[in-house]
Order: C-alpha cells, then structure tokens, then sequence
C-alpha cells in the first residue's frame, strides 16, 4: 500500500524531513509555493508593480525560483519578470547552462535576457584564467566579483526595481558558518541587507527561496520536469565549502531544522547590528562611481591588474 500525503491522502512522492510531511507532488508544489510567498511577504522581498530581474545561472536552484515567481506573480499582473543571464565565458559549462535557461524560459513564455562578460569587461573568464595562470585569486575570485558587477549593471539597463537570485536554504547557512568561521560577522550584515536597506547605487537584491531546502529543490525540479544543467563548473575548487556543507548535512540529518535555525540567529545577528551599531558605510569608487568601501571598488582593481598583464 502507498504512503499517503499528510495534506490530501493521495498517493505521497516526497517526505520532507524538517516538517515531516510527506507529501503528493500537488501539495510539494503548493507548501513550497506558500514557503516562498511568507519569506517574501515576512521581509517585504516585492512590489506589486516591479520589474524583477531573475538571475539565472542555468542550474536547478534559479529553474526554481523562476518557476516558482512564475506562479506566484500570475496573481500581481502588474509584475513583470524578466530572467537574466550572465555568460562569463566558462567553455563546455555555462554554454550548455545556457541552453537549460533558454528551454525554461521558452517553457514559460518569457524571453531571456543574457549578457556576457566579454562585452561588459573585454575578456571572458576563460580568458582571464588563461592569462592570469597560476595566481592568488582563483578563477572563483575573478568570477564572483565581475558577475555581482554584471547582473547589477544589466539590472540597471533593463530598468529592473529588484533583482532577485536563487541561493537556497543550503547555500545562505553554508555561507553564514564560513563567515562565522572566519570570524567576518561583518559580512553576515552585509548579506543580508533587505530590500527596503540596500547598498546605495546598487539594484536591491533578494533571495525568494532561501528558506528552500536543496532537497525540495531537487524534488521540485525532478517531480516538474524542469529544465536544467548540472555538470560542475570546471574551475569550481571549493574546498571549505564542500567541509561545511558535509558537516552541515549530517547535522541536517540528525536534527532537521538545523539549517533553518542557522539563517534565523544569522537574520537577527544582522537585526542587532542593523538597530546597534553604524553600517558599514560606503564611498564611491573614483574610477567607476560604483559604491565601494574605498577609494577603488575591487571591480576595478581587478580590471586595472588584468590590463596590466
Ligand atoms: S565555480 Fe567559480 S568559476 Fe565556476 S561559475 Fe562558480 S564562481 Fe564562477
Ligand atoms: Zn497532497
Ligand atoms: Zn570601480
């Protein structure tokens, strides 16, 4: 005999740990869909007349989010969702991604926007690697700097209110336990600025489905049938991440609702610096105008060090 969903008594697909719930693929979509709309509701996430831009990489975490925004804007028509992404340039990888965001947003009806790194900095990050060789600063390094450089600049162009990514809940509580381990509760703060708190001079960021689990991510996509490419990035090298994620699986697993409980304490870590302390605050950068926490922004160090080649 089947196993029956805990919400409707038909036949159950999924059993989500931290509730308990197993669940029919109806109630995996409609409980994941009601997760996402309290987290955007609880902190104010969106407007009911935005532009949002969707930053997507391809991978099953932004397939979510899209499709997720995707049902719940049906019910904001004055929503517009434009879905965004940015080829770095990473041959073999993000052109296949590529094509994974292409059928998605095909799926939907929506046209994808893409920007590339060669237009917006001269080289791809292939390119850069290739020239750069063996130094300090990884592939990632160069990666995550242009990209956040990227999308915010695109957003800007598309005139986007909002721009909203996909890390989920695995991601953000990885995330908070290296800053925490790193001794940088600085950069808690800084990552978890809300909509109505942003940087000054950037496009407001969000993370609709961060209280998401990666399981429920990997349910959803596989129970939908969504499109999306998940071969490793070749450059990706991250070993401390791939620690904390193995220990933060296993404690996941002995007590679900750890991972919940870490992004919690990291939200009113950032509350009580929010309400105590002066943020950090930031200058303009004076070759580009960008905000920055000196007098160069780390954008255009890198760049100035590339040409110097
Ligand atoms: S693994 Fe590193 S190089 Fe690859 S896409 Fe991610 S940040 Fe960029
Ligand atoms: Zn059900
Ligand atoms: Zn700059």
């Amino acid at each position: 005999m089947s196993v029956e969903c805990s919400k409707c008594g038909k036949p159950a697909v999924y059993l989500r740990r931290y509730t308990a719930e197993r669940l029919c693929q109806a109630c995996l979509v409609s409980t994941t869909l009601q997760r996402v709309r309290r987290t955007i509701n609880r902190e104010k996430m969106l407007h009911e007349d935005d532009r949002i831009a969707i930053a997507l990489s391809g991978g099953k975490d932004s397939a979510v989010l899209l499709e997720v925004l995707f049902r719940i804007e049906q019910d904001f028509p004055n929503v517009e969702l434009i879905p965004l992404i940015i080829d770095e340039g990473i041959e073999g990888y993000r052109d296949k991604a590529l094509e994974a965001a292409r059928h998605l947003t095909a799926n939907l009806g929506l046209d994808l926007e893409v920007r590339n790194f060669s237009s917006f900095f001269g080289q791809s990050l292939d390119e850069i690697v290739t020239a750069r060789g063996e130094t300090s600063l990884g592939a990632c390094s160069y990666c995550g700097v242009l990209r956040r450089r990227a999308i915010n600049t695109a957003a800007k162009d598309l005139a986007a209110d909002v721009v909203a990514t996909g890390h989920n809940l695995d991601d953000e509580a990885q995330t908070i336990m290296m800053n925490m381990m790193r001794g940088d509760s600085r950069r808690i703060v800084r990552t978890n600025r809300t909509r109505e708190n942003p940087i000054g001079g950037l496009v407001p960021r969000v993370k609709p489905i961060k209280e998401i689990s990666e399981r429920d991510i990997v349910a959803y996509t596989h129970h939908l049938l969504l499109p999306y490419h998940d071969a490793p990035c070749p450059y990706a090298a991250e070993a401390y991440r791939n620690d904390i994620r193995e220990f933060l699986n296993r404690m996941e697993h002995k007590r679900p609702g750890t991972l919940l409980a870490i992004l919690r304490s990291s939200e009113s870590i950032a509350e009580a610096f929010e309400q105590n302390t002066a943020l950090p605050s930031f200058k303009t950068c004076e070759t580009c105008g960008d905000p920055s926490s000196s007098k160069m922004c780390k954008v255009c160090s890198m760049l100035e060090d590339l040409r110097a080649e």
